[in-house]
């Protein structure tokens, strides 16, 4: 019997791998009206329940299908609405993802687990009268006195104190039970005195600061400057003047780049609570600040990748800050684009979107000089800092010391004796890329990621667990290192004692890792404070910061691997060594020159930012490289005009437009079989697609073929790329040929995902 026409069903978007959404009756909660779509509702699936959220109503199907009705309605109004909802439903066309999988990646944990939507007024603490009284009593150096001292001029927020020292709400608990400090609730948007410390504009500043002012509505701006140029006082003033207009600002930053510092500075300057949003938060204070944007409390937001999502109820700014950054993309699950994104959502709010970088991305240069970026440049560094001097170490035929070459130990030597710091910079963690046995040849690979083709060589690490050694404390890297890792799944085995294949001792650490590198300069430089900086000493996310704060003013020696590239203010660092770029300087991956002279630049980036000189050397085999001529000749300008050139002529983006068929099963065949069905359907639309055009509209298919990285973690890997000039053409051929691949019976075989605009090809 045929439903009366007025009868509406809940289209329903789950957090599940199908490429569909599902339909429920109202039950009990009904009549549904428009205002529903957005909420969530708990429904009930398969043998358990889901979270989902309404995506539309619709008339209740009259093929008879037995609906069931949802178990509850969780929000009393829309959570996704508007721009917010219609951007996730961009990301879902886009990177042909399911809907409810897209929100599942958009809300924190809490919201997607169906907790309501969280308080969000702020807790800050004050001193009672009595506290006031007795601050000046309590103990010299100890935590009590510490946080009173720090509350002395007025209520502090907790957010903030998180930030000042870590054992504040031990101290706290101590003085509120003697009466002496107390809890208090603020609205959030609580004015604090801001710091008029804003310095006067540089001229190159202010031009760009009218051109960002220029015009309304939607633009881009990129923003290219050296490290320490200015380009942070600028957001500063963009951000100020979309505050001034009332509205909210969205700042985004890299994974590494979002510190402390980063924070404390836009605290200081912006006289607003500045709220954050980044991996290293608990569900809660993620769901707090998410919340707090959605009811427009928060105004300003800095937030990692993920924070492209926030709530922008009364949008007035997005702010991308080292646009290049690779952490922008997702790399599982829904491979966003963050930086894409925003642009997107800049677009459909009708506000301004600024993209920093002193290294722009060639996709951004592109557009930049195609004009639907505005460009600005700044060239000088702001303030009293110089350039550092780079100059090139060629280390052919010179004896090098633990791979460290005597012009650099003697630089590092004068730095220290000037009671300066220096910087050597690895990118290899761990104490060697490769043991090998000096007698036979063998050496150690990882046996889950290697094929009979392609051996993939498991590191070797000092300790199981390594530590930052400060000063004196070195690390168990004395003894040439202890277990081997593999980089790429994370398997470990120890050591083995001797020669698996021909029992001989002779097994030797070849090349160098950070741990290596810290072993030597311990040895050459005893007396001097070391800092070894990379993945196995900063897992937890204050630990970096802490060794800083350690080392403080203090003369001494950082080594360490990318991590150490940006985020932290380093005044006394004078002296930057690069060691071993010459592994980047060979290598498949189109993007291979572009990411290191980012790399080196931003490093670079970091002698001499205050009133010291700087000076950076580059220890390289390869001297006559043309990527390091472009680079030292004509700068990042020259070698982005070198390498969009290349692009061009070779049809890669951003030229060419990618997406990539992923696929990995543990039986290669597989892999095979899946890839070459998916072909096989793929091909009359990557036809019809190119009818419909004069000739541009190609869409290439290359593949099926083994992926760069052929086995990892005991799975084979395949992949298929398709390219082709023209967006719309290739996002047409993927709108017909990504359902399909669902239906495939390979694919139940295989575990398989699509990224569109891959940013790299393992
Ligand atoms: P970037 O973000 O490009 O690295 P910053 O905005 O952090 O550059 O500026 C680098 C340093 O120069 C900072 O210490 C900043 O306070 C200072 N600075 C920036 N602009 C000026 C200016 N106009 N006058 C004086 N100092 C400035
Ligand atoms: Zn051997
Ligand atoms: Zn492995």
């Amino acid at each position: 019997m045929p439903h009366p026409s007025a009868a509406l069903a809940l289209r329903v978007a789950l957090p599940l791998p199908l490429p569909r959404e599902f339909d429920y009756l109202p039950g009990s909660a009904g009549p549904p009206a428009p205002d529903w779509i957005g909420r969530r509702v708990r429904v009930p699936f398969g043998r358990g329940e889901q979270v989902g959220v309404i995506s539309a109503l619709v008339p209740v199907d009259e093929a008879g299908l037995e609906l069931k009705a949802i178990s509850g309605l969780l929000d009393p109004q829309p959570l996704l609405e508007g721009e917010l909802l219609e951007s996730l439903r961009w990301v879902a066309r886009y990177y042909h993802a399911p809907l409810g999988e897209v929100i599942a990646t958009c809300l924190p944990t809490a919201l997607r687990a169906g907790q309501a939507l969280p308080e969000t007024c702020t807790y800050a603490q004050m001193l009672t009268p009595d506290g006031l009284e007795a601050a000046a009593k309590l103990r010299r150096g100890s935590n009590t006195r510490r946080l009173a001292e720090v509350l002395q001029s007025g209520p502090v927020e907790e957010d903030r104190l998180d930030q000042m020292f870590e054992s504040w709400r031990t101290a706290a608990r101590a003085l509120a039970a003697r009466g002496l400090v107390e809890r208090v609730a603020l609205p959030t948007a609580m004015e604090q005195a801001a710091d008029d410390a804003a310095p006067i504009l540089t001229d190159a500043q202010a031009e760009a600061l009218a051109t960002l002012r220029e015009g309304t509505g939607f633009r881009a701006c990129l923003i290219e400057g050296v490290t320490g140029s200015g380009k942070t006082e600028l957001y500063l003033q963009a951000i100020r003047d979309c505050l001034a207009a009332g509205k909210q600002a969205l700042v985004l930053v890299p994974e590494i780049g979002l510190t402390p510092q980063t924070l404390s500075r836009f605290r200081a300057r912006l006289g607003l609570p500045v709220h954050a949003m980044h991996s290293g938060l608990a569900d809660g204070a993620r769901a707090r600040a998410w919340a707090a944007m959605w009811r427009g409390e928060a105004r300003v937001l800095v937030g990692t990748r993920s924070a492209v999502f926030a709530p922008l109820p009364e949008a007035g700014l997005i702010v991308v800050d080292e646009e290049h950054d690779g952490s922008y993309k997702q790399q599982d699950g829904i491979r966003y684009h963050a930086r894409d994104l925003a642009l997107v959502r800049g677009k459909a709010l009708g506000i301004p979107v600024l993209l920093g970088s002193a290294t722009p991305s060639l996709e951004s240069l592109h557009n930049a000089m195609a004009g639907r970026y505005a460009h600005v440049r700044l060239n000088q560094r702001a303030g009293k800092a110089r350039p550092p001097q780079v100059r090139v170490l060629d280390v052919r035929k010179r004896p090098l010391t633990h791979g460290l070459s005597k012009e650099l130990l003697d630089g590092i030597a004068r730095c220290l004796e000037r009671g300066e710091q220096a910087l050597v910079f690895k990118n290899r963690r761990g104490y060697a890329p490769v043991l090998l046995c000096h007698d036979c040849g063998w050496s150690a690979h990882c046996r889950r990621c290697s094929t009979p083709m392609q051996a993939q060589a498991m590191t070797l690490h000092g300790a199981a667990h390594g530590r930052a050694s400060v000063a004196t404390g070195r690390t168990a890297g004395a003894i040439g290192g202890r277990t081997l890792i593999c980089h790429h799944c994370g398997a470990r085995a120890a050591r083995p004692p001797s020669c698996p294949d021909c029992a001989s001792l002779a097994l030797q650490p070849q090349g160098f890792g950070t741990e290596r590198l810290e072993e030597a300069l311990a040895a050459r430089f005893p007396q001097a404070a070391l800092i070894r900086v990379d993945r196995e000493t900063t897992r937890r996310r204050d630990a970096l910061q802490k060794h800083l704060q350690e080392l403080g003013d203090a003369s001494g020696i950082l080594v360490g691997t990318q991590m150490l590239a940006k985020g932290h203010d380093l005044p006394r660092l004078t002296l930057v060594g690069v060691v071993g770029v010459d592994e980047g300087l060979y290598s498949a991956d189109f993007r291979a020159g572009e990411k290191l002279a980012q790399l080196l630049i931003q490093v670079a980036g970091r002698a001499g930012r205050a009133e010291l000189p700087g000076e950076v050397l580059l220890q390289t085999h390869h001297p006559d490289h043309p990527l390091l001529a472009t680079l030292l000749v004509g700068g990042y300008p020259a070698l982005a005009a070198s390498e969009l050139a290349q692009r061009e002529a070779a049809g890669f983006p951003p030229y060419a437009h990618l997406a990539l068929l992923r696929a990995e099963a543990p039986n290669e065949g597989d892999v095979q079989l899946f890839l070459r069905e998916a072909k096989t359907v793929l091909e009359p639309l990557s036809r019809r697609e190119r009818g419909r055009g004069e000739g541009s509209n190609d869409i290439e298919i290359h593949g099926p073929m083994a992926a760069p990285m052929a086995r990892r973690a005991g799975r084979a890997r395949g992949q298929l790329m398709l390219s082709s000039p023209q967006r719309p053409a290739l996002q047409a051929a993927l709108a017909g040929w990504v359902p399909a691949l669902y239906e495939l019976k390979s694919a139940r075989k295989v575990r398989w995902s699509i990224d569109v605009d891959p940013i790299d090809l393992y």
